[in-house]
């Protein structure tokens, strides 16, 4: 949303510098409007001084470039890294304290490091995991929020507006998809389910049973397809047994 917000003040602002007509050739320089800073640029310019920081502290000779001395890059390399990831840190701390910030993401402190939740699930549910834990859903209450053309924000079940807490707690077409999480997870609290390697799984694999998200159909129907009959491939071996062909 913030990025949506960024993108379309920017290209405001490059539409009005760009304006063709007298008015604008005519503005001295010290009238013109100077756009504010986005933050890409922000950061961009930490880095620039944090490479041109550590370049004056190098002593003359681990600083030369030529000869192919790639090994000498690496320090710097890591200085950088640690100075953007502390930007990264800070940035993130100052959007987790915003008071709006109710998902999983937000909420568990930066320490929190969440890429384990990941591990040895199939991609679908880990996609399913990760928009949960973001809250960046594509339910049609936050559809017609951000004013996808053409979307109501309407449940299917027509409750006026389709959000998580409706399609967890409250929808009648839901009721079967909610029993299947209560069973496996013995709860609804998704916030505390998405902490857990367990059961972060059990959590995405609810958000894909309420079939509300086009992009999980596919995924789930593949998944659900009954494989039992299937005859495996036979090994090559039993091709030239000589009892396979009596
Ligand atoms: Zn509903």
């Amino acid at each position: 949303m913030t990025k949506d917000i960024e993108s379309a003040l920017d290209s405001i602002w490059t539409a009005t510098r760009r304006r063709p007509g007298l008015r604008r050739d005519r503005r001295r320089k010290d009238q013109a409007v100077t756009r504010p800073k986005t933050k890409i640029e922000t950061l961009r310019e930490v880095s620039i001084e944090a490479i041109r920081h550590w370049r004056r502290t190098q002593p003359q000779e681990s600083r030369q470039e030529g000869g192919g001395n790639q090994p000498t890059r690496e320090p710097g390399n890591r200085y950088l890294h640690q100075i953007m990831a502390e930007q990264w840190k800070q940035r993130w701390k100052q959007e987790a304290g915003k008071p709006h910030r109710k998902a999983a993401t937000w909420t568990e402190g930066w320490d929190n490091q969440p890429l384990q939740l990941y591990d040895a699930v199939p991609k679908h549910v880990a996609t399913a995991i990760f928009l949960l834990r973001s809250q960046v859903l594509g339910l049609k209450g936050w559809l017609a929020d951000i004013g996808v053309p053409g979307v109501t924000p309407n449940c299917t079940c027509g409750a006026p507006r389709q959000t998580l807490q409706h399609v967890l707690a409250f929808c009648r077409d839901q009721i079967e998809a909610r029993n299947k999480l209560i069973r496996r997870a013995g709860s609804t609290d998704l916030l505390e389910l998405l902490k857990h390697k367990d059961t972060a799984p059990i959590a995405g694999r609810w958000l894909i049973d309420t079939g509300l998200l086009d992009q999980f159909r596919v995924a789930d129907e593949v998944e659900n397809t009954d494989t039992r009959e299937w005859t495996p491939f036979q090994p090559v071996h039993t091709l030239h047994n000589p009892s396979a062909f009596p």
